[in-house]
Order: C-alpha cells, then structure tokens, then sequence
C-alpha cells in the first residue's frame, strides 16, 4: 500500500493537520540506503515531515529541501520532498543503531546530535528561492520542526512523528501528524491543543493498529473535515543528463581536472544510482568548456 497522508481542517477551521501514514515510503528508503534501526528512524522522521511541507507547496514544481546536521553520528541528512507527493532523503552513516540505555528507545538524538542547525530551502515557482535556518533543540526531529515552524514561519504546531523498526530492521510502522494553527484561532483552540498534546499516542504506534486513519482523526477532532488525500513516494529524478549539467557549473580549472580521467563516476545521493561517464561522453563535455 502506497503511503498517504489526509489534509484537513478542525475546530472550525482554526486548524489545519496532516496525519499520514509513512510506513511504504520510510521501507522503500532502507532498502535503497540499506539503513540500520537508528540511521532509519531518523531518515524516516524527516521524510515523512518534509513530504508534508512538500504537499503543503500550493504550485506544482515547487519543492522543499530540509537538511540538519547536529554533529552527531549520522552527518548530514537531507531530504527533499515536492508538491505531487514524490520525496527522497539521504543520511551521512546509514549504519547506525543505538538504543537509549534507560527506555530500550532508538537513540535518533544521540546520533543527530543538537549542536548544529537545521535549514528548510523552498523552492518556489518562478525560480526564487526561500531559505530559512533554526538552531536544534534536541535532535529527535519532530521537537526540532516544531521548533522552526513557530519561529521560522510563525505559526504554532504540534509535530508527532515516529517509526517503528521490526527486528528484520524493516519498518514496521511510521507516521507523522503536523498539527497548525490557523490565523483567527482562539484562547479555546490553544487550550484543546494543549490538552491534545499530552494525550496524543505515539504516532508510529497508532499507525501500528489503526491502518484506518479517518477513524484515529475522529478521536483527534469531532469536526475534522478532510480536504484532500495525497499519495506521497520515493521517488528520485536523477539523469545521466542532470548530473552533467552539474559538472558544468564547476569552476574551469575544477571541471578540467574531472575531465582529465578516462572515465567518470558519479554516484546519485539520493538514490545510490552510479553513472559512468566514458571517454565519448567526456568529449561533449570538453566541447562545452572550450566554448565557454
Ligand atoms: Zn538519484
């Protein structure tokens, strides 16, 4: 079953949410990066928010591109979701897995660490672009987000997201619920926030046993109205062509040294995809140099 996630409003429209289960998208990433428990949970976290905030994108072509490094273990993570629905991620060490001592949890703070920032890059119609940068909290990511969304974008929201890994290290379960409050809400609405927050059930287990998400939002809100359900996938659009694109926006003296082997590797990040570039191809490339 491909992951979906539900977009709707509540408490008379002063709330927006987006409740999603990631299960598919959070597997499909740990067998393209062969992830390990930890470095998953992690990935999976940010790749089920950041396919909200893809969604959330109101013109088609435009993206979201999230990357935090708080440096720990993992490195960098990064991931880049658009507004149909396709995402794909990376993690620096896709072989972590820690557990906390004391609760037998993954340990996805420890490894992303809280010294270090994350950064959201929009990417809008019309070729601007937005960027915007937090400092970490604790590096368990959906506090993390919670955090950018009411200082970067001014609105506050509740952020639950998790996954749950089996001991085949597949995903057993994951899911994401973004919770915002829309302009016009009230005194009211932040006390039923507020409230909801300290009862709200881990989100990787309640996608665990409630594979009917419409059932779960009528113990969220008795007026939650859906608007809309998105597929959302892994899916990476990388070519032969864009990453030759790429090397020509090297600096010259850069470009020529690649271009003085016999063949060129390049392996896609995203997708662990390798392209060869052989001596014909090398060639098209050097014509593009010298007639620069
Ligand atoms: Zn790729």
């Amino acid at each position: 079953m491909e992951s979906k996630i539900i977009i709707g409003t509540a408490l008379n429209d002063h709330v927006r949410f987006y409740l999603g289960d990631t299960t598919k998208l959070v597997e499909d990433a740990r067998k393209i990066h062969d992830c390990y428990p930890t470095s998953l949970a992690a990935l999976g976290r940010v790749m089920s928010i950041t396919a909200c905030m893809g969604i959330r994108q109101k013109e088609e072509g435009e993206s979201v591109t999230t990357t935090i490094n708080g440096g720990g273990a993992i490195g960098t993570i990064m991931v880049s979701a658009d507004n149909i629905g396709n995402v794909k991620g990376f993690v620096g060490d896709n072989h972590l897995y820690l557990k906390y001592n004391d609760s037998n949890k993954l340990a996805v703070g420890l490894v992303v660490g809280k010294e270090g920032y994350l950064k959201v890059l929009r990417n809008l119609k019309l070729k601007s672009e937005y960027v915007s940068q937090v400092a970490l909290q604790s590096g368990e990511i959906g506090d993390d987000f919670a955090y950018y969304f009411s200082i970067s974008e001014q609105v506050p929201s509740i952020v639950s997201v998790g996954v749950l890994v089996d001991v085949d290290y597949s995903c057993k379960a994951a899911g994401v619920l973004l919770i915002e409050l829309l302009p016009g809400h009230n005194e009211e609405d932040i006390l039923y926030l507020e409230d909801l927050s300290k009862k709200l059930e881990p989100i990787s287990s309640v996608i665990e046993k409630e594979k009917d998400l419409k059932k779960y939002l009528n113990i969220l809100f008795s007026d939650a109205k859906i608007l809309e359900e998105k597929e959302v996938c892994y899916k990476c659009d990388c070519s032969k062509e864009r990453f030759m694109a790429n090397l020509l926006t090297l600096p010259k003296k850069d470009l020529l040294e690649v271009l003085s082997d016999e063949k060129i590797e390049i392996k896609c990040e995203f997708c662990e995809k390798n392209y060869v570039y052989d001596a014909k191809d090398i060639d098209v490339l050097m014509q593009y140099v010298k007639d620069r």
